[in-house]
């Protein structure tokens, strides 16, 4: 029986002599792999649609104990994403985090929501690639179960501070009266670093990249969502360690 899914191909490797094995972030059912025979060949049906990054709809079937591709359709090419090495490492780094954080086999509509607008954001270079990184690391996070909680300091419940502090293990906040207990890691966050961490979980999921962000605030928040990441993802992801080495 063949079944229609929309998905962006987080990973796209060569297998045998010309066939790509895929794997795909799908609406319905999250993570998938998939063959697509003979997807080398330029000529081929599924040659466009089958390469990394590509958002586009598939017509599968399952075959034994895997699937493949029979047709497929792109919508979005992402082509600009090969002009720029940050921002080609961020999309990189962005579809191994889903790999280990979206669900396999099961819906999975929000992270691939998530996922095709961070990626058209990084492609058409509407927003800096810090800035898709870390709202995408906290959004993706949030999802995966790992919610922080930014309503107020934790101490005296204060909303509003010129200065809060982001505890990336508790993934809680404290003000700059209250401060931070000793050797606890924390992130000072300004006014717009603070607004940016609360927007990238609580915002609408359609409008999470719709801010503007810059200079320290942004190094703020980049520092905070990937200090947040790393004490949640347990294992080296190559693919930020290699982001790490270009910052
Ligand atoms: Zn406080």
């Amino acid at each position: 029986m063949n079944l229609t899914v929309s998905g962006v191909v987080l990973k796209a490797k060569l297998s045998g002599d010309n066939d790509r094995f895929c794997t795909l972030l799908t609406d319905t059912h999250g993570v998938i792999n998939a063959y697509a025979k003979g997807a080398r060949n330029m000529k081929n049906k599924n040659c466009t649609a089958t390469a990394q990054f590509v958002y586009g709809s598939y017509e599968l079937f399952f075959s034994k104990d895997h699937y493949v591709i029979d047709e497929s359709q792109y919508e979005d090419l992402n082509m600009g994403l090969r002009e720029d090495l940050m921002q080609l490492s961020v999309a990189q780094y962005l579809c191994q985090l889903a790999m280990e954080l979206a669900p396999e086999e099961q819906p999975a509509a929000e992270y691939l929501q998530l996922m095709r607008a961070a990626l058209w954001y990084l492609s058409e270079n509407r927003r800096p690639p810090m800035l898709v990184k870390a709202a995408a690391e906290m959004r993706m996070l949030s999802m995966a179960g790992y919610m922080p909680d930014l309503v107020m300091c934790r101490e005296c419940g204060v909303y509003d501070h010129d200065i809060m502090y982001f505890l990336p293990e508790r993934g809680q906040i404290s003000c700059g009266d209250c401060g931070v207990r000793w050797k606890e890691n924390a992130i000072q966050l300004g006014r717009g670093a603070m607004t940016a961490m609360r927007h990238s979980i609580y915002a609408e999921l359609r409008k999470l990249f719709a801010f503007t962000l810059q200079d320290e605030g942004l190094k703020q928040f980049y520092r905070a969502a990937e200090a947040f990441t790393l004490s949640k993802i347990e294992k080296k992801l190559p693919t930020l360690e290699f982001l790490r080495s270009m910052m």
